[in-house]
């Protein structure tokens, strides 16, 4: 078989480059085994504006913000899913300092803050000592149907092997790639966290993070909004809800751990009126990066071996738009934004 581009992973960064290719008609295959908790699985699919202590915007949100609700507009609507919802997020105050900060802010900047007209609105479902502001629109992306549903498609039109790729059975030379009975003209790793063992792209500052949240079940409960306190609350469907999440950056394995489940099964108990049953407590880890900026390009000395990757804690938003600058520059030539370019690593690089 012989393609222009081999991709590994179908995790949201796989999914969104296999997609721009096909439209830039350009032909691929992804390779990808299928496992259960990866980050692409377990993220709550959470597109927030803002971020922080003290709430400021995050990284070029504006222009991602609209390129995202575009893309999963589109993606949805060619896969006959609805995979993207706008909502607002309760945003809890957990101190008297934090309440502090959102006001402040709110005088700064009120693009994507609101201040509600009634605080005691949440009283019948939550205990909350020192009020809450909200943050608007964010968006909510129901990653797992959208990854579901495109691996479908994938696998019906001979795009996907569900397998697990083998790098010692690559062959790379200068103008092509050759993997098993597979001939491209490039592969592109869109691996998450395997890329921190690639032999080419091993020397990036990558900073893995685990994150952990457990799904709960309640019944009657609001399924319009994201509250938050310190930890998200966030609907599924049938009742089910996301929550979540850590942030660890020292860890032992990528599994479950008992003490997040307790810790947070406490904050539950304080903090919501309604009963609620732990169904399921999910983890894995993110492939982060130290200057929290994607890893997108191809290798400088190695031309035909590329990454999308990186995207920490901001999957969701960060994908959709490097894949489709990859794609661009794969078709067009057209330049991948210097602060996510991995050639600003060319020096680290060429230690592989
Ligand atoms: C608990 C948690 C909550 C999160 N919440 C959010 C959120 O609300 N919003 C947000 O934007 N981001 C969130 N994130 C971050 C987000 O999940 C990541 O940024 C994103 O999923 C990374 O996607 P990826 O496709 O790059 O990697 P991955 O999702 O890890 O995908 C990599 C794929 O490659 C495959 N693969 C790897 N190696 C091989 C191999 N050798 N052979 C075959 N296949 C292979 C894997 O099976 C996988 O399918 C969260 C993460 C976690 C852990």
């Amino acid at each position: 078989m012989r393609v222009n581009i081999l991709i590994i992973g179908q995790g949201i960064s796989g999914t969104f480059l296999s997609y721009y290719l096909k439209k830039s008609g350009l032909s691929f295959l992804i390779i990808d085994e299928s496992k259960s908790h990866t980050a692409s699985k377990a993220a709550a699919g959470i597109i927030n504006p803002v971020t922080g202590r003290r709430i400021v915007k995050t990284w070029m949100i504006d222009e991602l913000m609209a390129f995202a609700k575009n893309a999963y507009q589109q993606i949805g609507s060619e896969l006959n899913i609805d995979c993207i919802s706008e909502k607002r997020i309760i945003d809890f105050f957990p101190t008297p300092q934090m309440r502090n900060a959102f006001l402040e802010r709110f005088d700064e900047d009120e693009e994507y803050l609101k201040l509600p007209a009634n605080e005691n609105s949440w009283r019948e479902n939550f205990n909350y000592d020192f009020g809450y502001g909200e943050i608007a629109p964010i968006f909510l992306i129901d990653i797992n149907l959208l990854l579901s549903s495109f691996r479908k498609k994938m696998i019906e039109e001979n795009h996907l092997l569900e397998e697990r790729f083998d790098i010692n059975e690559l062959k790379i030379s200068d103008n092509k790639i050759e993997y098993k009975n597979i001939t491209a003209d490039k592969i592109i790793f869109c691996d998450g966290i395997e890329s921190f063992n690639n032999p080419y792209f091993k020397n990036l500052p990558f900073a893995p993070n685990k994150g952990e949240a457990l799904i709960i079940e309640i019944e009657n409960f609001p399924d319009n909004f994201i509250f938050k306190k310190g930890l998200n609350i966030v609907p599924l469907k049938n009742n089910l809800f996301w929550v979540g999440s850590s942030y660890e950056w020292k860890f032992e394995d990528d599994k479950p751990n008992k003490i997040f489940r307790e810790r947070t099964e406490l904050i539950l108990l304080e903090w919501l009126k309604s009963p609620f049953k732990i169904v399921e407590h999910i983890s894995s880890v993110r492939p982060a990066t130290l200057e929290r900026r994607p890893f997108v390009g191809f290798h400088p000395w190695q031309k035909n071996v590329g990454i999308l990757n990186g995207m920490g804690t901001k999957g969701c938003s960060l994908a959709p738009f490097f894949a489709n600058q990859l794609t661009q520059n794969i078709a067009e030539g057209t330049p991948i934004h210097r602060e996510a370019e991995i050639e600003r690593f060319a020096r680290i690089l060429s230690k592989n």
